[in-house]
């Protein structure tokens, strides 16, 4: 049986070093954790402080002898392979071990893997976030929890350390990620809705700019309309924070729930569209806020 007091919850293994899996892993150092890691790209890494982290070669390695792993990566399937693969977190991991998985995926990928856990004596807790890197950094993350309760408990200090607020939605491992993929359907419909405004404006000889000033402040005051809208009237589309081509992935699982729900989303197709667009023209690695933000401003020749 596992606390949240277990000792060896101090060393935990983490897999996926990417925009957000560092800074991520970084605030999980400062919170005192030492990390097993495993990335595609070993060299990675090296941006964690060295006396913290144990570099692995697979991910059966950083499940080895710890009985938390977190996973940020990509999607779905690159999730599957580090699950169930042959060097899978389920070829060495804990029984009991609680597997706290973070990436933004389809919810029946949720569920499939906390069924592989039950059947292997492990556990699964959906943890998908709401955040940029920057707001990783800052431990600023909001949090949305899927899973057993008794997961959820041990599992609550160590969020705790890499966010600013956890928000449960039940027990089906798949309910976090139906929240996820809602918001930033939300989010990219926003993007869109927002870009497609500022042209207009800058298309009537205005300052886009002030135009987003004006909205953010006033009508529309909250975090997505202020901190989006700053970047997309202002054409700002560097750091990349996250990319076009994991935008689209998650505008394509929110196509599938509707589907799966029947539930029709018409703006979800737009969204989407926009995307597919944005990665058939070769800007699946520049940040969604160009692959949308462009794309509007060249349908309308700006
Ligand atoms: P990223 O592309 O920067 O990193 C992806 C990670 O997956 C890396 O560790 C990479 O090594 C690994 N990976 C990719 N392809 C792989 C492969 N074929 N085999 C093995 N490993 C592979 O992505 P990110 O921005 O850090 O996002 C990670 C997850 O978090 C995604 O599910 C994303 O949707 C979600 N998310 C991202 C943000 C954001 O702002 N960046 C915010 C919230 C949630």
């Amino acid at each position: 049986m596992i606390t949240s007091t277990n000792k060896t919850h101090n060393k935990i293994g983490f897999i996926g070093l990417g925009n957000m899996g560092v800074p991520m892993a970084k605030n999980l150092i400062s919170a005192g954790y030492r990390l097993q890691v495993y990335n595609r790209t070993i060299s990675k890494a090296g941006e964690l402080d060295a006396a913290s982290r144990t570099v692995c070669q697979t991910p059966a390695a950083a499940a080895n002898g710890v009985d938390i792993i977190i996973t940020m990566l990509s999607e779905d399937e690159i999730l599957k392979e580090a699950v169930l693969g042959e060097e899978g977190i389920l070829k060495t991991f804990a029984k009991n071990g609680v597997h706290i998985s973070m990436s933004t995926i389809s919810p029946d990928t949720a569920q499939l893997l906390s069924k592989a856990h039950v059947t292997a004596g492990s556990r699964y807790l959906a943890a998908p976030v709401f955040g940029r890197p920057d707001a990783a950094a800052a431990k600023k993350l909001w949090i949305c929890t899927s899973g057993d309760e008794q997961s959820k408990e041990i599992a609550k200090p160590i969020l705790e350390s890499l966010g600013q607020g956890i928000f449960d939605f039940g027990e089906d491992a798949g309910g976090a990620n139906v929240v996820k993929v809602a918001g930033n359907f939300m989010i990219l419909a926003s993007m869109e809705m927002m870009a497609e405004a500022y042209t207009l404006a800058e298309k009537n000889g205005l300052d886009r700019t002030k135009v987003a000033e004006f909205f953010g402040s006033t009508l529309f005051n909250a975090p997505i309309f202020q901190n989006y809208g700053k970047l997309i009237a202002g054409k700002q589309y560097q750091p990349v924070g996250f990319k076009s081509k994991l935008g689209y992935k998650d505008a394509r699982i929110a196509f599938k729930l509707s589907q799966q729900a029947e539930s029709p989303m018409p703006i979800v197709s737009i969204v989407h569209n926009r995307l597919l667009s944005a990665v058939a023209k070769g800007w699946g690695d520049t940040d969604w806020v160009e692959g949308v933000s462009r794309g509007v401003s060249e349908d309308a020749g700006v």
